[in-house]
């Protein structure tokens, strides 16, 4: 009897698209050249009797206004045409409504979304896993979903919604993987965290591969890391173009993740012989990085995806108004200290609310405003997660507790708050000399605290005040009240907001 000869099989992933269906300013990453490498792994692997699959391990939502405006159209349209297997759900997928979801999965996408721990009302919200015959192997590609989705504003987006740990929905599911399939696949968008260590974050892929044995990969997602491991069980990071990577290793299956916004491919070969897989090379494969030999944009991808260009590119180019000065809403200012931009937002949904004091988190602030003339692609690229503005009525005792939850934020973190309308010292435990509107709280007076919905569902570990008496959604959105601003005035000066100014 003779052994069956040795089966070849390739896995090309992507993770954390994010809307990048068209090339950067500097000629980066994009479909068309993603199309050109993936075709030449094809026609390579064609040739010499293998097979490829390919992956995304998630978040293709929300990054760029081009695509944030189309509800993602081109992205999923643009992977559908790439030949895109399967999809991990990942927590973006739920910045939109359940209606543009169920769009963007059913018309767009000709590729199934896999996530076995995502249930909506009791029932399975998506497909759990999908099984796929290369040649003579079968293979199981299962689907799993961060519970970090549940910490995001989902409540009025996604009613019902629930998230079972990753690991257990991964060991309820093996058992029957193992019946139907030769190679166990997870697709993940859970996080890689070097040995395990995932911090404030929900656990990732080492903490998975640690508890359920029998998974060959983990291909990964939402921590937007290119997984090449040092020989001290650390990040090799940054990874430069070109340079070696080794995939992380965990309890006999390998994880891999591409970093994010499609500048690499990760390319695995495999070998299945006598029943075990062996990866016989690992790859990141950089898409027009600089510094790496230039790839040609594929024509029929850049024929499908060109009319989305454009139609973005004349909405987002109107002219809103003008700006004097820097509004700052960089990452390395806004989640540390009060910005001017934080207080721009926060006033005008101030005054928008007639509200007393005003609050969101920083990491809802996503880029800065810069002098000179503002189009509405530079207010989506500020706020592109179309939140929208709430107002609880509080008492002064319980405004109180909210502010103090606010000021025990960790600066640095997503969490960290910007506000207006209130004044205090705070010493690490306790709020003193609380001040609204500029005169003393009382904590029996009535109070109207203004808020982004993300933060006012309990977002970011704010108190969830979605069943206060006091919560009224006012549906205007964030964008549109900075718009409104823009047409109201005409010029913005960054100076007016500094602190003290008002
Ligand atoms: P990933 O893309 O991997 O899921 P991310 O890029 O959003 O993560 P960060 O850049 O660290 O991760 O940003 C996280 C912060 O983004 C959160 O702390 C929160 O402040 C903010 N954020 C995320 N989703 C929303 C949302 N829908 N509305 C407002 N803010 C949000
Ligand atoms: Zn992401």
């Amino acid at each position: 009897l003779q052994a069956p000869p040795p089966v070849r099989l390739t896995v090309l992933h992507t993770n954390d698209h994010h809307g990048r269906f068209w090339r950067s300013a500097d000629g980066e990453h994009g479909l068309a050249a993603r199309k050109t490498i993936v075709d030449g792994v094809r026609a390579e692997l064609a040739a010499h009797g293998g097979a490829v699959l390919l992956l995304d391990a998630g978040d293709v939502n929300t990054g760029t206004p081009e695509s944030d405006l189309l509800d993602a159209e081109p992205d999923f349209r643009g992977m559908s045409a790439l030949g895109v297997d399967a999809m991990a759900v990942g927590n973006h997928e739920f910045d939109k409504t359940q209606a543009v979801l169920e769009r963007q999965r059913r018309e767009w996408s000709s590729f199934p979304w896999l996530a076995a721990n995502v249930s909506r009302s009791g029932q399975p919200a998506f497909e759990p896993y999908r099984i796929f015959q290369r040649g003579p192997l079968r293979i199981a590609v299962l689907g799993l979903t961060t519970e970090d989705s549940a910490r995001m504003d989902l409540g009025a987006r996604h009613p019902g919604l629930q998230f079972e740990r990753p690991a257990a929905s991964a060991q309820r599911w093996l058992p029957r993987l193992k019946s139907e399939a030769d190679v166990i696949i997870v697709l993940s968008h859970l996080g890689h965290y070097p040995d395990g260590r995932h911090g404030s974050s929900a656990p990732g892929d080492v903490e998975l591969a640690r508890e359920v044995s029998g998974i060959h990969l983990i291909v990964g997602g939402h921590s937007h890391s290119a997984v090449c491991m040092r020989d001290d069980g650390a990040r090799a990071e940054p990874h430069r173009p070109g340079e070696a990577c080794r995939p992380d290793r965990q309890n006999g299956a390998w994880i891999v993740q591409s970093g994010d916004r499609g500048r690499f491919i990760g390319r695995a070969d495999f070998e299945w012989r006598d029943g075990r897989l062996e990866l016989l090379n690992y790859a990141l494969l950089p898409v027009n990085l600089r510094g790496a030999p230039p790839v040609a944009e594929d024509p029929q991808m850049l024929a499908l995806l060109t009319p989305f260009a454009d139609s973005g590119r004349t909405t987002l180019s109107v002219p809103i108004g003008r700006v004097t000065g820097h509004f700052d809403g960089e990452r390395a200012s806004v989640r540390h200290r009060p910005t001017n931009l934080g207080r721009l937002i926060t006033q005008l949904m101030q005054q928008a609310a007639e509200a007393d004091v005003a609050l969101v988190s920083s990491g809802g602030i996503r880029d800065s405003l810069r002098e000179g003339e503002v189009r509405l692609r530079d207010l989506l690229q500020v706020l592109p997660f179309g939140n929208r503005l709430v107002i609880v009525t509080l008492d002064g005792r319980e405004l109180a507790d909210y502010l103090l939850a606010a000021a025990r934020k960790t600066p640095g973190s997503g969490a960290y708050p910007q506000f207006s309308g209130a004044r205090f010292r705070f010493d690490g435990a306790a709020l003193h000399e609380l001040h609204i509107g500029g005169a003393p709280i009382e904590p029996a007076r009535r109070y109207r605290l203004a808020l982004s919905s993300f933060v006012a569902a309990g977002g970011d570990g704010y108190p969830d005040l979605r069943r206060h008496p006091g919560y009224v959604d006012t549906g205007r959105t964030d964008v549109a009240l900075l718009r409104a601003a823009f047409e109201r005035r005409g010029v913005l000066a960054a100076a007016d907001f500094e602190a003290g100014t008002r």
